[in-house]
C-alpha cells in the first residue's frame, strides 16, 4: 500500500518560532510548569488541544465572507440549522458558543442536588457543570478502557452491567440523563460502538432515562465504526452518524472539534419542552435562538465543516496520522495508550515515569518534559485534571495518568510528526532524570488551567 498523504493542499501558513532548551527553560518556570500559561509563540509544536485549532478549508473561508450577520432569521442560521438536522436527525437546533456553554444550559436545566448523571466518561468540563449544578457526574467505563496498554476496538464503551447496577442504586427517578461521549476524548480518544450505544439506549429506555450524544468527534467515531464493527464497512459514515444519533434523545457538541471551526457549539434534541426551557435560558446568557453566541459568519463555517469532516479520505488520513505517531512511540518502547485513539496519541505517564509518585504529578512533569526537550505543548490528563482530596487533604488520583499529545485537524504536516516522535523518544530514553512537581496554588474547579506548580 502506498503512503496515505494529505488529502489536501496548503494555501497559507503561519510562521513557526524557534527557540533554545535554555529560553524554553526560563519560559517553563514562568509558566509554574502550567503548558496553559505558556504564550504560544513560545511553543514549536502545539498539541495542547484540537479544539479551535483546525485549519479551516477554502470553502469554510468562503462560507464566512457569506455569513449574513443579521440578528435574526440569518440565511446562515438555517443552513446551519439545516445541515445539524439532517446528520442529526434531532429538530431542535440551538446554536452557542462553544460546548460548554450547550453543557451550562443543559445542566442547569436538569441538574440540582440529589440528582446523578451517568456516562462512559464525562470530559473536564461537561463533569465540572454537572458538579456546579450541585449534582454528581458517575463514570461507567468498560474493564478495556481501564487498561492503557491492552488494544481492543471499542475501549469507550460505557460498562453495561455497571450501568444497570447503578440505575437501580441511585434510582432512575434521580438520573436525568444519561451521556455517551463520542469519542472518549478523557479516555484516550477511544470509540464507542454502535452495538454498545444500542445497548445503553435500551438499558435507558426501560428506565425511561434520556440519552444524551457528547458529539465533539461523531464523525472520528463514525469512522472507527465502519473500521471495526461488523456490518458497517461498506456504510457510508454520514449513514453511520445518522444510525449514532438515531439512539439518543439529544446532543451536546463543540464546533471546536469534528466542525472544523475555530469557535462554536450546539444543542440538538427533540423535546420541544426541554428545547423552550433551552432557548429562554440561552436568550439570557447567549443570545438570539438564531445565532446563539455566535456571528452568522461561523454558522457558516460550521455548517460546511460538518459536511468536510465526513469525507471519508479526510477521515482515513486523519485516524491513519494518529495511528501513524502511535506506531512509531509503540516500537520504541513507549508506554502508550493502545490502539491510538481518533484525534490523540496518549503517553501513560504513570509508565513512562514509574519513578515518579501520582501524588507528585508525573503527567505534568512529562508535559514539562516534553516542552523543555523539544518546545511540544502537551495536556496532562490524569490527576491535576481530575483528582479530588479527601478529608486530610491527601490526593484522591485520578484512574489514569495520561499525557495528551492532541492533533489539530489539517495543520501539521508528516516531518512535523516525525519530529514529535523523535523528542518523545528522546525524553524516554533520558526519563530517570525527570523530576516530580507540587502545587503551589490552585483553583477550586478545572484546576489544571490555572494552577501553578514547582519542581521538586
Ligand atoms: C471540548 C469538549 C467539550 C467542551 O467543548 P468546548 O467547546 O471546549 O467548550 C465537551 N466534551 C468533549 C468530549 C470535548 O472534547
Amino acid at each position: 500500500m502506498k503512503t496515505i498523504i494529505e488529502p489536501f493542499r496548503i494555501k497559507s501558513v503561519e510562521p513557526i518560532y524557534f527557540n533554545t532548551v535554555e529560553e524554553r527553560k526560563l519560559i517553563l518556570e514562568n509558566a509554574f510548569y502550567n503548558p496553559f500559561l505558556i504564550r504560544s509563540k513560545d511553543v514549536l509544536i502545539d498539541l495542547l488541544t484540537d479544539s479551535g485549532t483546525s485549519a479551516m478549508s477554502s470553502s469554510q473561508w468562503a462560507g464566512i465572507m457569506h455569513g449574513d450577520e443579521s440578528y435574526a432569521g440569518s440565511p446562515s442560521f438555517f443552513r446551519f440549522e439545516e445541515t445539524i438536522q439532517e446528520i442529526t436527525g434531532m429538530p431542535l437546533v440551538i446554536p452557542t458558543h462553544q460546548g460548554r456553554a450547550s453543557e451550562k444550559i443543559l445542566f442547569s436545566i436538569l441538574g440540582g442536588k440529589g440528582k446523578y448523571f451517568l456516562s462512559n466518561t464525562l470530559f473536564d468540563t461537561t463533569r465540572a457543570n454537572i458538579e456546579f449544578s450541585g449534582a454528581e457526574g458517575i463514570d461507567l467505563i468498560c474493564e478495556e478502557g481501564k487498561h492503557p496498554a491492552i488494544p481492543a476496538p471499542f475501549k469507550g464503551n460505557m460498562d453495561l452491567v455497571a450501568l444497570k447496577q447503578i440505575i437501580k442504586e441511585k434510582g432512575a427517578e434521580n438520573i436525568p440523563l444519561c451521556i455517551i461521549t463520542v469519542t472518549n476524548n478523557s479516555g484516550g480518544g477511544q470509540p464507542v460502538s454502535m452495538q454498545n450505544i444500542r445497548a445503553v439506549r435500551t438499558i435507558c429506555s426501560e428506565n425511561n432515562i434520556p440519552v444524551f450524544i457528547d458529539a465533539c468527534r461523531f464523525a472520528e467515531n463514525s469512522y472507527f465504526i465502519k473500521l471495526r464493527e461488523e456490518g458497517y464497512n461498506n456504510k457510508p459514515v454520514f449513514e453511520i452518524a445518522r444510525e449514532l444519533f438515531s439512539y439518543a434523545d439529544g446532543c451536546t457538541m463543540s464546533a471546536k472539534k469534528d466542525a472544523f471551526a475555530n469557535i462554536g457549539g450546539f444543542l440538538a434534541m427533540r423535546n420541544e419542552e426541554l428545547a423552550l426551557k433551552c432557548r429562554n435560558l440561552l436568550v439570557i446568557t447567549e443570545g438570539f435562538p438564531t445565532y446563539g453566541g455566535l456571528a452568522g459568519r461561523d454558522l457558516e463555517a460550521i455548517a460546511i465543516g460538518l459536511r468536510e469532516v465526513m469525507e471519508e479520505n479526510y477521515l482515513q488520513y486523519r485516524i491513519r496520522s494518529i495511528e501513524y505517531l502511535a506506531n512509531k512511540l509503540i516500537a520504541a518502547g513507549v508506554p502508550i495508550m493502545q490502539p491510538a485513539g481518533g484525534h490523540a496519541v496518549y503517553l501513560d505517564a504513570k509508565k513512562f515515569l514509574a519513578h515518579i509518585p501520582v501524588a507528585q504529578y508525573p503527567g505534568q512533569a512529562l508535559v514539562g518534559a516534553l516542552y523543555l526537550h523539544g518546545g511540544i505543548r502537551s495536556v496532562e490528563i490524569g490527576s491535576l485534571m481530575f483528582g479530588k482530596y479527601d478529608d486530610n487533604k491527601q490526593l484522591i488520583p485520578a484512574q489514569l495518568e495520561l499525557v495528551r499529545l492532541a492533533i489539530p485537524r489539517r495543520v501539521y504536516t508528516q516531518s512535523h510528526i516525525d519530529y514529535v516522535a523523535e523528542v518523545v523518544i528522546e525524553v524516554f530514553n533520558a526519563r530517570d532524570k525527570i523530576k516530580g512537581l507540587s502545587i503551589v496554588e490552585e483553583a477550586a474547579v478545572l484546576r489544571h488551567f490555572t494552577a501553578k506548580l514547582q519542581q521538586l
